[in-house]
């Protein structure tokens, strides 16, 4: 077994009075925002991975607050208050997002967020126009814009999609670069003297009079004032009793396709599917509803159930006459629960977590860190 030197125990691994676990977009927002509210904080964030391995270096790079069918069906299951605070704190996300880092810094392009409505969900034109008009007067006051939501029905023939009756278009969303932005982040942290451990998974912790023991898979432990627990789709495993739950989520990426000829980032069956253009490339992910049960795991894989039924939605409705291959397939793993609201809460003395992000949580994660980061500061 390797010893540790009396350096390393005195520095990386010394006791802290903040230790997140966990680098995802949750975890770093939340030493962000700790660290600026004190300074003087030591804080920590451990991960697991070489690098941050869980939704937020695997997604697909939207930056999106809603489509119109989601925010129904969430009206409808949750209620209008909660749909109107989490489009709240995703759109407000968003904004701070944007004010932090330069569109370069997290590759951000301004291309537009699009919902298709698919012929086979006959809707009805009138009946849309009107949920899209009550959509946009309930949305007016938050987003501080006369309308979020329009039809835009030449874009299907622009576009050149197939089975497609209706297009919605959302001039407030756009799209960027997922590694980019993890990057930027841990750059901004490391920057302001925050600690940033690799490759140690912490397995258990416990109260050890004012001390928070942490045992990893190193042969040594760390210790901690509060403890942050930020690991999503994982946090059951620290937290068992926690209403969380995996759900993966599978994504192609195609070659590049010559003269292609849409930008911007697209759902689809209350954003169950979703795509958009990667330079050149279309990046497609989702169907998971296709098989619920299959993808209720933690398991990094991909299958081919889920990858021909996404191919299929490439070949009939996004690509229709186009030749291309398939470049990339990958996996990545959202913590969802009966409810959309994340999770942001003191679960024991001094013990905390910001977990429960769903499909949205680049959007989400700037106000969550900021949020838990102000209770932690308070207690
Ligand atoms: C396929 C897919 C597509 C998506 N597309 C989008 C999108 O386009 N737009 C959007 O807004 N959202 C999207 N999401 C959701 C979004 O990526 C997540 O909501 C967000 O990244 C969650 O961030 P997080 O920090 O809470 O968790 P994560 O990014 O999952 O981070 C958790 C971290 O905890 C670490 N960890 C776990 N257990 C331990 C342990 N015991 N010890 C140490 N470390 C541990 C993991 O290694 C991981 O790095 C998508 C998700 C998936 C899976």
């Amino acid at each position: 077994m390797i010893q540790i030197s009396v350096w390393e125990k005195e520095s990386f691994y010394a006791h802290k009075n903040v230790i997140i676990v966990g680098s995802g977009f949750v975890g770093l927002w939340s030493a962000y925002y700790l660290k600026k509210s004190n300074p003087k904080l030591s804080v920590a964030i451990v991960d697991r991975g070489i690098i941050p391995t869980g939704a937020s270096t695997r997604n697909a790079g939207f930056a999106c607050f809603g489509s119109v069918t989601e925010l129904i069906a969430d009206t409808e299951k949750m209620g209008e208050d909660k749909m109107l605070d989490i489009v709240e704190m995703r759109y407000k996300g968003l904004k701070r997002m944007r004010k932090i880092f330069s569109n370069k810094q997290i590759g951000y392009e301004d291309f537009g967020g699009y919902e298709l409505i698919n012929e086979s969900q006959n809707m009805d034109i009138n009946n849309l126009r009107s949920n899209i008009d009550s959509l946009n007067h309930k949305l007016k006051s938050l987003i501080k814009k006369e309308k979020a939501f329009c039809i835009n029905d030449n874009a299907i023939k622009t576009f050149g999609f197939k089975n497609t009756s209706h297009i919605i278009e959302n001039r407030l969303e756009g799209q960027l670069h997922s590694g980019k932005l993890c990057q930027a982040l841990l750059m901004l942290v490391q920057s302001m003297g925050i600690t940033v451990l690799n490759s140690i998974e912490i397995k258990s912790f416990e109260k050890n009079n004012d001390k928070i023991e942490l045992q990893t898979n190193q042969p040594f432990n760390l210790s901690c004032d509060k403890l942050l627990i930020c690991t999503n789709a994982f946090a059951k495993q620290l937290l068992p009793q926690i209403n969380i739950e995996p759900a993966r989520g599978q994504i192609l990426v195609t070659s590049e396709i010559k003269n292609l000829k849409f930008k911007g980032a697209f759902h689809y069956d209350e954003g169950y599917y979703y795509f958009r253009n990667l330079g050149s490339r279309v990046l497609l992910g989702g169907a998971r509803n296709k098989a619920f049960e299959e993808e209720h795991t933690n398991t990094l894989a991909t299958s081919d159930h889920i990858q021909n039924e996404l191919e299929k939605f490439l070949h009939e409705v996004i690509l229709p006459n186009e030749s291309f291959t398939i470049d990339y397939r990958w996996s990545g793993i959202m913590g969802i629960g009966s409810e959309k609201l994340p999770i942001m809460e003191e679960v024991s003395d001094n013990i905390f977590c910001a977990v429960r992000m769903g499909g949205m949580g680049v959007a989400l994660a700037p106000l969550v860190g900021e949020k838990i980061a102000k209770k932690m500061i308070e207690k």
